[in-house]
């Protein structure tokens, strides 16, 4: 399976895909994990991208769609992936089909997990209290939503237009969420 995984920040996007990893033994590729470890190892990407995820801001495309691209490229990946968290607006969405179609596969499924803002804003400021990221206080959290409703919301129509998307209600109990993105897979 070769997917992506959309959805505002909140949504549940990287808890679902550490399950559905495991279930269509496929790796999630988590580009916000990514960052997140090179800016804990101080690397030069690393540096690169932390004033932009500490604002709230997309890390330039440049710089994202190279680390995507060498990612995609490793031997783990060549029998599928769940990305989260990429693209995140529409010239990612264009390199990731160029990436693809130079890897010489296509894409499967892009999933949406729909959660309103007021939901996921309550579970980020919650999630600040337990995982302390830096850009879980409440100006990110809306600067996040912002670049999501301007930026990434029109991926749904792109991927919609290819007859690609699954939407799913990110609402409700882990595992119902999990069960819903299976089986909306599976149709
Ligand atoms: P996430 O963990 O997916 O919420 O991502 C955290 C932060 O990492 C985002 O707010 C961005 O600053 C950055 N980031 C993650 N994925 C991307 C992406 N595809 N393009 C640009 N920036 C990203």
């Amino acid at each position: 399976m070769r997917a992506v995984l959309l959805g505002p920040p909140g949504a549940g996007k990287g808890t679902q895909a550490a399950r559905l990893t495991e279930r269509f033994g496929v790796p999630a590729i988590s580009t916000g994990d990514i960052f997140r470890a090179n800016v804990k190892g101080g690397t030069p990407l690393g540096v690169k991208a932390q004033e932009y995820m500490n604002a709230g801001q997309l890390v330039p495309d440049e710089v994202t769609n190279a680390m995507v691209r060498a990612r995609l490229a490793e031997d783990d990946a060549a029998q599928g992936f769940l990305l989260d968290g990429y693209p995140r607006n529409p010239e990612q969405a264009v390199e990731l089909d160029s990436m693809l179609a130079d890897l010489g596969v296509e894409l499967d499924v892009a999933m949406e997990i729909t959660a309103d803002f007021d939901e996921v804003t309550q579970r980020l400021l919650k999630r600040a209290e337990i995982e302390g990221r830096a850009d879980d206080t409440e100006p990110v959290i809306r600067k996040r939503l912002e670049v999501y409703a301007t930026s990434t919301a029109p991926l749904t129509a792109f991927y919609a237009g290819r007859g690609l998307l699954v939407q799913v209600d990110g609402l409700g109990e882990i595992d119902e969420v999990t069960e819903r993105l299976v089986a909306a897979v599976a149709r």
